[in-house]
């Protein structure tokens, strides 16, 4: 088959592809705790269902504006004002279905050949996978186990220079769990500035944050005007299948990722905004259970991790994922990298994990191998899960 040459450089997220493997050996009778994918194990509360059934009923089944309904866009803009502390108003807003498709169309357009834009590493695959779609280079910058999975500034400060296009952050992140200082925002954003370059702050884990005040880097001084929010209900309200997600910017900027929709899906569907708005104005109860849940199960997760031997975890700032560094263990196993061990761990006991080659490439000169937990399990779950990977691990070491 002859595809076009760009789609040589397009990759993917193998997340779904081990999801699917789950899914084949847990239809054929296997027993596998499934601690892969990052999808909250939660039901979507109540009453934002309730709220599409009744905009359903409503025959609210038609297109509606490309860059949403204006009264979701307020409504965002207004959740914004409040949580990072800076002024939205609602031609700031782009609705799309899932924040996925903003990274997408915002790297389409900003970023071309001859720019490159910087990407946290390990970080979400999507980054890396659009970047070098749309012709730019893409620019890793390591995120250090020994700075809780910060950035490395040094790195950084090297790698950023005329032609960064793009920054693109991720705080708390996945995979690591990881949240950027205030100090490292204030970093980020000089050296945006000097170099008259855009941020895209992925903040899809800003509720998902286990101490401390969220800070966006929106709200540093001079930066609402170069950043790009991308945020949505995926996560914060267990909404992954709904698909819908929004981006925050600059007016002129949105009108041209609204170009975008109108050439690709049109809209967000009619009836899921609405719910939106009912998500975002109803009682946050349920989401603040949710979060203290995961919270509880970082503990449990941190904890056993760090009593099996040849593994050591760090424990997550935010986000609901463990990335703990397994580099001893796969050397007792005998095994060459982390991706050997999330295979045997699959095989042999019954538990999926996700490897760290699964969230970007190698950074130069990185010899650590890690694995992903996610927390998106009960607490039964993730015990019976380290007690596998206790197991495994010992037994493998006899
Ligand atoms: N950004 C990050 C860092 C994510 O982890 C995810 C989902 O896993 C997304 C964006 C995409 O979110 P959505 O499902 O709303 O498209």
């Amino acid at each position: 088959m002859r595809l076009a040459q760009r789609m040589s450089r397009l990759g993917t997220e193998n997340a779904f592809t081990v999801l699917a493997q789950v899914q084949r050996l847990a239809a054929a009778g296997h027993d596998i705790i499934n601690l892969g994918i990052g999808d909250p194990d939660f039901d979507t509360p109540t009453y934002i269902k309730e709220a599409a059934c009744h905009s359903l009923a409503e025959g609210r089944t038609h297109y509606s504006p490309s860059q949403g309904i204006p009264p979701l866009r307020a409504a965002i803009a207004a959740e914004l004002t409040r949580t990072r502390g800076v002024p939205f108003s609602a031609d700031e807003i782009v609705v799309t279905p899932g924040a996925k498709p903003i990274l997408f169309y915002v790297l389409l357009a900003l970023a071309e050949e001859g720019d490159e834009v910087l990407y946290p590493n390990p970080g979400f695959p999507i980054y890396e996978s659009c970047i070098e779609f749309v012709g730019a280079r893409a620019v890793p910058i390591p995120l250090l186990e020994e700075r809780d999975f910060q950035l490395d500034i040094k790195a950084l400060q090297r790698a950023v220079g005329p032609r960064t296009r793009v920054l693109i952050l991720n705080s708390p992140n996945n995979p690591t769990g990881g949240v950027l200082s205030r100090g490292d925002l204030e970093v980020v954003a000089g050296l945006a500035q000097r170099y008259d370059a855009w941020v895209m702050a992925d903040e899809i884990y800003s509720r998902f944050l286990f101490e401390g005040r969220f800070e966006s880097i929106a709200a540093l001084p001079g930066m609402k005007e170069r950043t790009i929010i991308v945020d949505g209900f995926s996560k914060t309200y267990a909404m992954t299948g709904w698909r819908m997600g929004y981006g925050v910017m600059p007016a002129a900027l949105a009108q041209k990722i609204t170009q975008l929709i109108i050439n690709s899906v049109s809209c967000t569907a009619t009836f899921i905004q609405d719910a939106g708005i009912t998500a975002l104005q109803g009682p946050q109860d349920e989401s603040d259970r949710m979060i203290a849940e995961f919270r509880a199960r970082r503990d449990l997760v941190v904890a056993g991790l760090n009593t099996i031997p040849g593994i050591h975890c760090r424990t997550p700032g935010g986000a609901f994922y463990a990335f703990p560094n397994v580099t001893e263990a796969c050397r007792r196993l005998r095994l060459p990298n982390a991706e050997a061990f999330q295979d045997r761990a699959m095989r042999d006991a019954g538990v999926a994990v996700l490897a760290r080659s699964n969230f970007g490439r190698r950074n130069e000169g990185e010899t650590e191998e890690y694995v992903r937990l996610s927390f998106a399990a009960s607490r039964e779950h993730l015990q019976e899960g380290l007690r596998r990977l206790r197991g495994f691990v010992e037994r493998g070491a006899e």
